[in-house]
Protein backbone atom coordinates (compact mmCIF):
# COMPACT_ATOMS: atom_id res chain seq x y z
CA UNK A 1 0.00 0.00 0.00
CA UNK A 2 1.26 3.47 -0.96
CA UNK A 3 -0.15 6.54 0.89
CA UNK A 4 -0.47 9.85 -0.74
CA UNK A 5 2.32 12.29 1.76
CA UNK A 6 1.53 15.49 3.08
CA UNK A 7 4.51 17.11 1.28
CA UNK A 8 3.97 16.12 -2.14
CA UNK A 9 0.55 17.08 -1.65
CA UNK A 10 1.03 20.51 0.02
CA UNK A 11 3.69 21.34 -2.77
CA UNK A 12 1.28 20.51 -5.53
CA UNK A 13 -1.36 22.69 -4.22
CA UNK A 14 0.43 25.81 -3.37
CA UNK A 15 1.88 25.36 -6.74
CA UNK A 16 -1.41 25.05 -8.43
CA UNK A 17 -2.03 28.09 -6.01
CA UNK A 18 0.82 30.20 -7.61
CA UNK A 19 -0.32 29.80 -11.43
CA UNK A 20 -3.69 31.21 -10.26
CA UNK A 21 -2.19 34.42 -7.93
CA UNK A 22 -3.56 32.60 -5.06
CA UNK A 23 -0.50 32.70 -2.54
CA UNK A 24 -1.46 33.95 0.83
CA UNK A 25 0.92 36.06 2.88
CA UNK A 26 0.81 38.14 6.21
CA UNK A 27 1.74 41.56 6.36
CA UNK A 28 3.17 42.28 9.63
CA UNK A 29 2.40 45.67 11.09
CA UNK A 30 5.20 46.61 13.44
CA UNK A 31 3.39 49.80 15.28
CA UNK A 32 -0.27 51.26 14.73
CA UNK A 33 -1.73 54.65 15.43
CA UNK A 34 -5.25 54.83 14.80
CA UNK A 35 -5.35 53.94 10.85
CA UNK A 36 -1.50 54.89 10.25
CA UNK A 37 0.43 51.21 10.02
CA UNK A 38 4.25 50.99 10.27
CA UNK A 39 5.27 47.62 8.03
CA UNK A 40 8.88 47.35 7.02
CA UNK A 41 9.63 51.00 8.34
CA UNK A 42 7.30 52.87 6.22
CA UNK A 43 4.44 54.18 7.92
CA UNK A 44 1.16 53.45 5.63
CA UNK A 45 -2.73 54.65 5.43
CA UNK A 46 -4.66 51.26 6.40
CA UNK A 47 -7.88 50.75 4.26
CA UNK A 48 -8.96 47.73 4.92
CA UNK A 49 -9.41 47.39 8.91
CA UNK A 50 -12.35 46.38 10.44
CA UNK A 51 -11.84 48.93 13.18
CA UNK A 52 -14.63 51.14 12.25
CA UNK A 53 -15.33 53.35 15.12
CA UNK A 54 -11.79 53.75 15.88
CA UNK A 55 -12.17 51.98 19.47
CA UNK A 56 -9.37 49.82 18.64
CA UNK A 57 -7.27 52.46 20.73
CA UNK A 58 -9.84 54.52 21.86
CA UNK A 59 -8.04 55.61 25.54
CA UNK A 60 -10.79 54.99 27.88
CA UNK A 61 -11.23 51.66 26.43
CA UNK A 62 -7.29 50.66 27.07
CA UNK A 63 -7.60 51.66 30.14
CA UNK A 64 -10.47 49.59 30.91
CA UNK A 65 -8.06 46.73 29.66
CA UNK A 66 -4.93 47.69 31.87
CA UNK A 67 -7.16 48.25 34.62
CA UNK A 68 -8.71 44.92 34.62
CA UNK A 69 -5.67 43.29 33.55
CA UNK A 70 -3.88 45.10 36.51
CA UNK A 71 -6.90 43.09 38.96
CA UNK A 72 -7.32 39.84 37.10
CA UNK A 73 -4.34 39.12 35.34
CA UNK A 74 -3.60 37.87 31.90
CA UNK A 75 -6.26 35.17 31.17
CA UNK A 76 -9.77 33.88 32.61
CA UNK A 77 -7.85 30.83 34.49
CA UNK A 78 -10.33 28.14 33.14
CA UNK A 79 -13.85 27.96 31.07
CA UNK A 80 -16.94 29.32 31.66
CA UNK A 81 -18.30 26.21 33.50
CA UNK A 82 -15.25 25.76 35.55
CA UNK A 83 -14.49 29.12 37.09
CA UNK A 84 -13.45 31.02 34.40
CA UNK A 85 -16.49 32.92 34.32
CA UNK A 86 -15.78 35.97 35.77
CA UNK A 87 -17.63 39.45 36.69
CA UNK A 88 -16.55 41.04 33.86
CA UNK A 89 -17.97 38.58 31.05
CA UNK A 90 -21.10 38.71 33.17
CA UNK A 91 -21.03 42.73 32.59
CA UNK A 92 -20.51 42.70 28.91
CA UNK A 93 -23.53 40.27 28.53
CA UNK A 94 -25.99 41.93 30.38
CA UNK A 95 -24.64 45.43 28.29
CA UNK A 96 -24.63 44.53 25.27
CA UNK A 97 -28.04 42.39 25.36
CA UNK A 98 -29.41 45.35 26.64
CA UNK A 99 -28.36 47.20 23.96
CA UNK A 100 -29.59 45.14 21.43
CA UNK A 101 -32.55 44.96 23.16
CA UNK A 102 -32.21 41.14 23.73
CA UNK A 103 -32.93 39.45 27.08
CA UNK A 104 -29.95 37.53 27.06
CA UNK A 105 -26.34 37.26 25.86
CA UNK A 106 -23.63 34.85 25.88
CA UNK A 107 -19.90 35.36 25.68
CA UNK A 108 -17.75 33.35 22.82
CA UNK A 109 -14.05 33.53 22.61
CA UNK A 110 -15.02 34.60 19.22
CA UNK A 111 -17.88 34.99 15.70
CA UNK A 112 -16.54 31.89 14.44
CA UNK A 113 -16.71 29.75 17.32
CA UNK A 114 -20.07 31.34 18.32
CA UNK A 115 -21.47 30.59 15.11
CA UNK A 116 -20.29 27.01 15.01
CA UNK A 117 -21.77 26.86 18.76
CA UNK A 118 -25.24 27.83 17.76
CA UNK A 119 -25.73 25.45 14.91
CA UNK A 120 -24.45 22.71 16.76
CA UNK A 121 -26.58 23.02 19.86
CA UNK A 122 -29.65 23.89 17.81
CA UNK A 123 -29.71 21.77 14.66
CA UNK A 124 -29.14 18.42 16.53
CA UNK A 125 -31.16 16.01 14.47
CA UNK A 126 -29.91 14.36 10.91
CA UNK A 127 -32.99 15.72 8.68
CA UNK A 128 -32.57 19.40 10.55
CA UNK A 129 -31.74 22.19 8.15
CA UNK A 130 -29.74 24.94 7.70
CA UNK A 131 -30.62 27.47 4.60
CA UNK A 132 -28.15 30.26 4.11
CA UNK A 133 -27.17 32.97 1.83
CA UNK A 134 -24.62 32.44 -0.86
CA UNK A 135 -22.03 34.77 0.26
CA UNK A 136 -22.99 33.97 4.21
CA UNK A 137 -18.93 34.07 6.20
CA UNK A 138 -17.21 31.15 6.02
CA UNK A 139 -17.90 30.47 9.63
CA UNK A 140 -21.15 30.03 9.47
CA UNK A 141 -20.92 27.40 6.13
CA UNK A 142 -18.63 25.23 8.12
CA UNK A 143 -20.87 25.33 10.97
CA UNK A 144 -23.18 23.32 9.09
CA UNK A 145 -20.92 21.00 8.71
CA UNK A 146 -19.88 20.70 12.16
CA UNK A 147 -23.16 20.11 13.47
CA UNK A 148 -23.93 17.51 10.63
CA UNK A 149 -27.28 18.77 9.44
CA UNK A 150 -28.37 19.69 5.97
CA UNK A 151 -26.95 22.53 4.75
CA UNK A 152 -28.92 24.15 1.56
CA UNK A 153 -27.93 27.62 -0.10
CA UNK A 154 -29.58 30.47 -2.00
CA UNK A 155 -28.54 32.81 -4.54
CA UNK A 156 -27.55 36.14 -2.43
CA UNK A 157 -30.28 38.25 -0.98
CA UNK A 158 -32.79 35.98 -2.52
CA UNK A 159 -35.83 36.01 -0.10
CA UNK A 160 -38.07 33.54 -2.62
CA UNK A 161 -34.66 31.69 -3.28
CA UNK A 162 -34.94 31.08 0.63
CA UNK A 163 -38.52 30.00 0.55
CA UNK A 164 -37.43 27.31 -2.26
CA UNK A 165 -34.88 25.79 -0.25
CA UNK A 166 -36.78 25.63 2.65
CA UNK A 167 -39.77 24.01 0.99
CA UNK A 168 -37.27 21.38 -0.41
CA UNK A 169 -36.53 20.60 3.12
CA UNK A 170 -39.67 19.41 4.61
CA UNK A 171 -39.83 17.52 8.07
CA UNK A 172 -36.80 18.47 10.14
CA UNK A 173 -35.90 21.35 12.14
CA UNK A 174 -34.96 24.80 9.91
CA UNK A 175 -32.40 27.68 11.03
CA UNK A 176 -32.24 30.28 7.87
CA UNK A 177 -29.06 32.06 8.73
CA UNK A 178 -27.51 35.38 6.57
CA UNK A 179 -24.91 38.10 7.43
CA UNK A 180 -26.14 41.35 8.62
CA UNK A 181 -23.71 43.28 6.15
CA UNK A 182 -21.92 41.13 3.94
CA UNK A 183 -18.82 40.57 4.82
CA UNK A 184 -17.20 40.80 1.63
CA UNK A 185 -19.74 43.09 -0.41
CA UNK A 186 -21.02 45.64 2.30
CA UNK A 187 -24.68 45.22 1.19
CA UNK A 188 -27.30 44.31 4.26
CA UNK A 189 -29.55 41.34 3.40
CA UNK A 190 -33.19 41.85 2.56
CA UNK A 191 -34.17 41.16 6.38
CA UNK A 192 -37.82 42.09 6.20
CA UNK A 193 -38.26 39.74 3.70
CA UNK A 194 -36.14 37.34 5.32
CA UNK A 195 -37.74 37.30 8.06
CA UNK A 196 -41.20 37.02 6.57
CA UNK A 197 -39.92 33.79 4.49
CA UNK A 198 -38.85 32.19 7.93
CA UNK A 199 -42.30 32.85 9.80
CA UNK A 200 -43.69 31.25 6.73
CA UNK A 201 -41.69 28.26 6.66
CA UNK A 202 -41.65 28.08 10.67
CA UNK A 203 -37.90 28.36 10.64
CA UNK A 204 -35.45 30.59 12.84
CA UNK A 205 -33.93 33.21 11.41
CA UNK A 206 -30.59 33.37 12.77
CA UNK A 207 -28.72 36.92 11.79
CA UNK A 208 -24.60 37.85 11.87
CA UNK A 209 -24.31 41.27 12.27
CA UNK A 210 -20.68 41.26 12.66
CA UNK A 211 -20.53 44.22 10.28
CA UNK A 212 -23.75 45.58 11.01
CA UNK A 213 -23.55 46.83 14.86
CA UNK A 214 -22.18 49.38 15.70
CA UNK A 215 -22.27 51.02 12.85
CA UNK A 216 -26.05 50.77 11.71
CA UNK A 217 -29.63 51.82 13.13
CA UNK A 218 -30.68 53.57 16.10
CA UNK A 219 -27.62 53.82 18.69
CA UNK A 220 -26.03 51.29 16.22
CA UNK A 221 -27.90 48.77 17.24
CA UNK A 222 -27.23 46.73 13.99
CA UNK A 223 -28.90 45.77 10.64
CA UNK A 224 -31.61 44.25 12.46
CA UNK A 225 -32.82 46.94 14.60
CA UNK A 226 -32.67 49.20 11.13
CA UNK A 227 -35.15 47.45 9.76
CA UNK A 228 -37.14 47.79 12.52
CA UNK A 229 -37.12 44.25 13.14
CA UNK A 230 -36.19 42.51 16.82
CA UNK A 231 -36.18 39.08 19.01
CA UNK A 232 -39.55 38.53 17.89
CA UNK A 233 -39.14 38.39 14.38
CA UNK A 234 -34.72 37.23 15.13
CA UNK A 235 -34.20 35.39 18.05
CA UNK A 236 -30.93 34.70 17.76
CA UNK A 237 -27.82 37.43 16.86
CA UNK A 238 -24.27 37.36 16.64
CA UNK A 239 -22.52 40.55 18.00
CA UNK A 240 -18.91 40.51 17.18
CA UNK A 241 -16.62 42.39 19.07
CA UNK A 242 -13.60 42.68 16.81
CA UNK A 243 -14.90 44.60 14.11
CA UNK A 244 -16.78 48.04 15.02
CA UNK A 245 -15.90 47.29 18.80
CA UNK A 246 -12.46 47.35 17.79
CA UNK A 247 -11.39 44.41 20.82
CA UNK A 248 -11.74 40.79 20.36
CA UNK A 249 -14.67 37.90 21.08
CA UNK A 250 -18.34 37.87 19.98
CA UNK A 251 -22.19 37.72 22.02
CA UNK A 252 -25.31 35.97 20.75
CA UNK A 253 -27.93 37.81 21.89
CA UNK A 254 -31.54 35.69 22.05
CA UNK A 255 -34.37 34.58 24.63
CA UNK A 256 -33.14 32.87 28.18
CA UNK A 257 -34.01 29.20 27.08
CA UNK A 258 -32.32 29.66 23.63
CA UNK A 259 -29.61 31.24 25.36
CA UNK A 260 -29.04 28.79 28.49
CA UNK A 261 -29.14 25.89 25.71
CA UNK A 262 -26.18 27.22 24.48
CA UNK A 263 -23.93 27.78 27.78
CA UNK A 264 -25.05 23.84 29.00
CA UNK A 265 -24.51 22.20 25.41
CA UNK A 266 -22.56 24.11 23.04
CA UNK A 267 -19.07 22.54 22.95
CA UNK A 268 -17.10 25.62 21.27
CA UNK A 269 -18.91 27.46 24.52
CA UNK A 270 -17.71 24.43 26.92
CA UNK A 271 -14.36 23.10 25.93
CA UNK A 272 -12.78 25.98 25.94
CA UNK A 273 -10.76 28.83 28.11
CA UNK A 274 -13.02 32.21 28.77
CA UNK A 275 -12.16 34.95 27.23
CA UNK A 276 -9.32 36.89 29.09
CA UNK A 277 -11.59 39.56 31.58
CA UNK A 278 -9.59 42.35 30.75
CA UNK A 279 -10.69 41.92 27.03
CA UNK A 280 -14.23 41.56 28.22
CA UNK A 281 -13.89 44.96 29.92
CA UNK A 282 -12.54 46.80 27.25
CA UNK A 283 -15.52 45.48 25.00
CA UNK A 284 -17.96 46.71 27.45
CA UNK A 285 -16.27 50.43 27.21
CA UNK A 286 -16.31 50.38 23.97
CA UNK A 287 -20.65 49.17 23.59
CA UNK A 288 -21.11 52.22 25.82
CA UNK A 289 -19.06 54.52 23.02
CA UNK A 290 -20.56 52.68 20.49
CA UNK A 291 -24.02 53.36 21.75
CA UNK A 292 -23.85 56.75 22.61
CA UNK A 293 -21.09 58.70 20.40
CA UNK A 294 -22.96 59.36 17.35
CA UNK A 295 -21.00 61.64 16.12
CA UNK A 296 -18.38 58.66 14.99
CA UNK A 297 -21.15 56.87 12.69
CA UNK A 298 -22.26 60.04 11.24
CA UNK A 299 -18.65 61.25 10.54
CA UNK A 300 -17.73 57.12 9.00
CA UNK A 301 -21.63 57.69 7.21
CA UNK A 302 -20.27 61.13 5.46
CA UNK A 303 -17.04 59.26 4.71
CA UNK A 304 -18.81 56.17 2.95
CA UNK A 305 -20.67 58.95 0.66
CA UNK A 306 -18.02 60.88 -0.29
CA UNK A 307 -16.07 57.98 -1.06
CA UNK A 308 -18.96 56.37 -3.52
CA UNK A 309 -19.55 59.82 -5.27
CA UNK A 310 -15.87 60.16 -6.03
CA UNK A 311 -14.80 56.85 -6.84
CA UNK A 312 -17.65 56.93 -9.69
CA UNK A 313 -16.56 60.22 -11.14
CA UNK A 314 -13.44 58.24 -11.81
CA UNK A 315 -15.10 55.39 -13.33
CA UNK A 316 -13.99 52.84 -10.24
CA UNK A 317 -16.31 49.63 -10.36
CA UNK A 318 -18.31 50.03 -7.05
CA UNK A 319 -21.11 47.37 -5.94
CA UNK A 320 -24.11 48.49 -4.06
CA UNK A 321 -23.36 49.08 -0.81
CA UNK A 322 -23.94 51.94 2.01
CA UNK A 323 -21.54 50.36 4.64
CA UNK A 324 -18.25 51.01 5.34
CA UNK A 325 -17.14 48.05 3.47
CA UNK A 326 -16.91 49.54 -0.28
CA UNK A 327 -14.92 46.80 -2.68
CA UNK A 328 -13.38 48.39 -5.83
CA UNK A 329 -13.68 45.40 -8.34
CA UNK A 330 -11.01 44.31 -10.44
CA UNK A 331 -11.82 41.20 -12.07
CA UNK A 332 -9.07 39.00 -11.98
CA UNK A 333 -6.13 37.94 -8.89
CA UNK A 334 -3.22 39.46 -11.30
CA UNK A 335 -5.07 42.83 -11.84
CA UNK A 336 -6.24 42.80 -7.88
CA UNK A 337 -2.39 42.27 -7.08
CA UNK A 338 -1.32 44.58 -8.78
CA UNK A 339 -3.03 47.39 -7.92
CA UNK A 340 -2.88 46.40 -4.28
CA UNK A 341 0.36 46.54 -4.95
CA UNK A 342 1.10 50.08 -6.92
CA UNK A 343 -1.31 51.55 -4.11
CA UNK A 344 1.29 50.30 -1.26
CA UNK A 345 3.71 52.59 -2.96
CA UNK A 346 1.66 55.26 -3.31
CA UNK A 347 1.76 54.60 0.84
CA UNK A 348 -1.71 53.06 1.03
CA UNK A 349 -2.40 49.20 2.44
CA UNK A 350 -5.40 47.49 0.49
CA UNK A 351 -4.69 43.93 0.36
CA UNK A 352 -6.26 42.15 -2.36
CA UNK A 353 -9.27 40.05 -1.57
CA UNK A 354 -9.21 36.60 -3.81
CA UNK A 355 -11.38 33.68 -4.46
CA UNK A 356 -12.14 31.53 -2.63
CA UNK A 357 -12.82 34.16 -0.27
CA UNK A 358 -15.01 35.70 -3.18
CA UNK A 359 -16.61 33.79 -6.06
CA UNK A 360 -14.26 33.33 -9.51
CA UNK A 361 -13.42 36.88 -11.20
CA UNK A 362 -14.76 39.21 -8.76
CA UNK A 363 -11.13 39.70 -7.14
CA UNK A 364 -11.35 43.14 -5.28
CA UNK A 365 -9.72 45.56 -3.32
CA UNK A 366 -11.93 45.66 -0.25
CA UNK A 367 -11.65 49.24 0.50
CA UNK A 368 -12.76 49.86 4.14
CA UNK A 369 -13.28 53.35 5.55
CA UNK A 370 -13.10 54.45 9.80
CA UNK A 371 -14.43 57.43 11.71
CA UNK A 372 -10.49 57.99 12.05
CA UNK A 373 -10.24 58.62 8.24
CA UNK A 374 -9.83 62.78 7.26
CA UNK A 375 -12.32 63.64 4.19
CA UNK A 376 -8.98 64.60 2.61
CA UNK A 377 -7.42 61.25 3.28
CA UNK A 378 -10.28 59.51 1.33
CA UNK A 379 -9.89 61.98 -1.30
CA UNK A 380 -6.31 61.00 -2.00
CA UNK A 381 -7.31 57.49 -1.82
CA UNK A 382 -9.25 57.64 -4.72
CA UNK A 383 -6.86 59.14 -6.44
CA UNK A 384 -4.85 56.84 -5.81
CA UNK A 385 -6.66 54.04 -6.56
CA UNK A 386 -7.85 55.39 -10.14
CA UNK A 387 -3.92 56.29 -10.84
CA UNK A 388 -3.14 52.46 -9.55
CA UNK A 389 -5.62 51.36 -12.14
CA UNK A 390 -4.49 53.52 -15.45
CA UNK A 391 -1.42 52.19 -14.76
CA UNK A 392 -2.00 48.54 -14.05
CA UNK A 393 -3.89 48.65 -17.77
CA UNK A 394 -1.33 50.48 -19.22
CA UNK A 395 0.86 48.31 -18.71
CA UNK A 396 -1.15 45.34 -19.38
CA UNK A 397 -2.13 47.05 -22.97
CA UNK A 398 1.60 47.38 -23.45
CA UNK A 399 2.10 43.81 -22.77
C1 LIG B 1 -15.41 38.41 11.14
C2 LIG B 1 -16.68 37.67 10.99
C3 LIG B 1 -16.95 36.53 11.77
C4 LIG B 1 -15.93 35.96 12.70
O1 LIG B 1 -15.79 36.72 13.83
P1 LIG B 1 -14.42 36.61 14.66
O2 LIG B 1 -14.77 37.20 15.97
O3 LIG B 1 -13.41 37.41 13.89
O4 LIG B 1 -14.07 35.17 14.73
C5 LIG B 1 -18.17 35.92 11.64
N1 LIG B 1 -19.09 36.38 10.77
C6 LIG B 1 -18.85 37.45 9.99
C7 LIG B 1 -19.90 37.90 9.03
C8 LIG B 1 -17.64 38.12 10.08
O5 LIG B 1 -17.38 39.16 9.29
Amino acid sequence: MSRPDFHERIRQQRQQRAAQNRVRTRRTIERRDGVRVEVDGRWLLEFCGNDYLGLAQQFNVVNALQNTASRDGVGAGASHLVSGHHTAHEVLEREIADWLGYPRGLLFGSGFLANLAVQQALLTEEDDVCVQDRLNHASLIDASRLAGCRLRRYPHADPEGAVRQLKLAPGGAAMLATDGVFSMDGDVAPLRALSLAARMSEALLYVDDAHGVGVRGPEGRGSVAEARLGPKEVPLQLVTLGKALGGYGAVVVGDEALVRHLAETARPYIYTTALPPAVAAAATTAARYARREHWRREKLQGLVERFRVQARQRGLELLPSDSPIQPVMCGDEATALAMSSALETAGYLVPAIRPPTVPEGKARLRVTLSALHAAAEVDALVDALARSRDAVSRVRGAA
